[in-house]
């Protein structure tokens, strides 16, 4: 991998890191440095040194169809070339854009485009703070918000904290300076209804909105158990309370409208990111009418130079129109699960500890002697020596995904029988080895 590696000598002198969001994760991290990318085509990625890789990274989850899918490159490009690329008035094409998200998610009313996750999961919290009138944010360990999200790591790395913490200890995102989230209360377990239920009896009156991934995607591919999202509606409808759903992960790729339509459950406030775009940037907050109430009147303003430009109206616009495609999501989902039991039948052949949680669609194989039910089974249980073992053989056979456990892999709605064959080919290879 020669050009890689003097790619990161050069990168490191003028982008601190070495190299952009991902390149410098902590604990595994890429190892020795990051892969440098020649080129994304469909679920194929190239790099720099020619090695080709079936790509379920997928640029940690928006290229849900795939990369440089050719008709949202068109679409975006035709708009640029005809419209411009943004104008801070409004214009048509981000109509049809809106009209096209509202009309694929059960339970929305309205949206709102912005920039990233990060800024939309801001916009929920700040919107439903100036809706309640309240300053406190329920929130569950081990749930990722965005760059302003100052509790995650902690999580990872505190398994000794005990009950609801106020303030939590902010360390390591963002350099542990709080923004958004602070004043945030931190349910330690998810999945359990008397925290919950506990937590609002003593302080629900005090709570603007319990914000919550509807299934965690950033502590380990967890669902909720039958029964808990309803409960979070139940409970926050009880105490005037907004329930927010970030659906940064599970937005468009549960299903298209979300894990909203996955569980049937009606959230006040959602945030989308990944998926929305078809991998250009764009982020939305939506909601029902009542909860995007002060938008609409003015009180809040929803501001941003580049928000609803012309290349995310356009690349959502066509995205919308490519995952209306009958059939498309149940051909994704067939696939994502021949490749998670297949991994597991694998694992159990050649006599490895390993399990699957998530769906189909996203996923993670755990190398663990236990069930993987949350982060802190996962600090437990999970094998990370035998994960990164796993890892660097799965890349030096041409695939590739996360580097680290408690991440994803991610299935594209373009993935092919072929793919998944040849992954499994690979990994019956790779875990004889490991
Ligand atoms: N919320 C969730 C659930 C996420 O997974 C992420 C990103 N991984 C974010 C928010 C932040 O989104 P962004 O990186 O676009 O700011």
């Amino acid at each position: 991998t020669p050009r890689t590696r003097a790619l990161f000598e050069r990168a490191k002198k003028t982008i601190p890191g070495g190299a952009g969001s991902t390149a410098r994760l902590p604990r595994n991290g890429w190892k020795p440095y990051p892969l440098f990318v020649a080129e994304g085509e469909g679920s194929r990625l190239r790099d720099v040194d020619g090695n080709e890789y079936i790509d379920y990274l997928l640029g940690l989850g928006p290229m849900i169809l795939g990369h440089r899918n050719p008709v949202i490159t068109r679409a975006v490009s035709d708009a640029v070339a005809n419209l411009g690329t943004c104008f801070g008035l409004p214009y048509e094409l981000e109509i049809e854009a809106a009209e096209k998200v509202v009309a694929a998610v059960p339970g929305i009313d309205q949206v709102r485009f912005t920039n990233s996750g990060s800024e939309a999961v801001g916009t929920a919290v700040r919107l439903a703070r100036a809706t309640t009138g309240r300053r406190l944010i329920v929130r569950f360990e081990g749930h990722y918000h965005g760059w302003q999200d100052t509790v995650y790591w902690s999580n990872h790395v505190d398994p000794a904290l005990a009950g609801p913490i106020e303030n939590p200890r902010p360390v390591a995102m963002g350099g542990g300076v709080p923004t958004e989230l602070e004043d945030t209360l931190v349910v330690l377990n998810w999945n359990d209804p008397e925290a919950l239920i506990a937590l609002m009896e003593s302080r629900g009156h005090e709570i603007a909105a319990v914000l919550t991934e509807p299934a965690v995607f950033n502590t380990g591919c967890i669902l909720p158990e039958p029964g808990y999202l309803e409960l979070l509606r139940e409970q926050t409808t009880k105490y005037g309370a907004m329930l927010i759903f970030d659906e940064v992960i599970t937005g468009f790729r549960f299903a298209r409208g979300g894990a909203q339509e996955w569980f049937g459950i009606t959230a006040d406030l959602v945030t989308y990111a990944k998926g929305l775009g078809g991998g250009f940037p764009v982020a939305a907050v939506a909601g029902t009418r009542e909860a995007m109430r002060l938008i609409a009147d003015g009180t809040y303003s929803h501001s941003g130079t580049y928000n609803a430009n012309v290349v995310q109206c356009a690349a959502v616009s066509a995205t919308m129109d490519l995952l209306a495609e009958p059939g498309l999501y149940e051909r994704q989902r067939a696939l994502g699960d021949r490749l998670a039991t297949g991994l597991e039948t694998i694992a159990r052949d050649r006599g490895v500890a390993a399990h699957v949680t998530g769906i189909g669609t996203v996923f993670q194989l755990w190398f663990a002697d236990q069930k993987i039910r949350n982060w802190r089974d996962a600090a437990a249980y999970a094998r990370e020596d035998v994960f990164t073992r796993w890892y660097e053989e799965m890349v030096l056979r041409g695939v590739l995904f996360h580097p680290l456990q408690f991440e994803n892999l991610f299935i594209s709605l373009v993935h092919t029988d072929a793919d998944i064959d040849a992954t499994l080919n690979a990994a019956d290879d790779a875990m004889s080895v490991i």
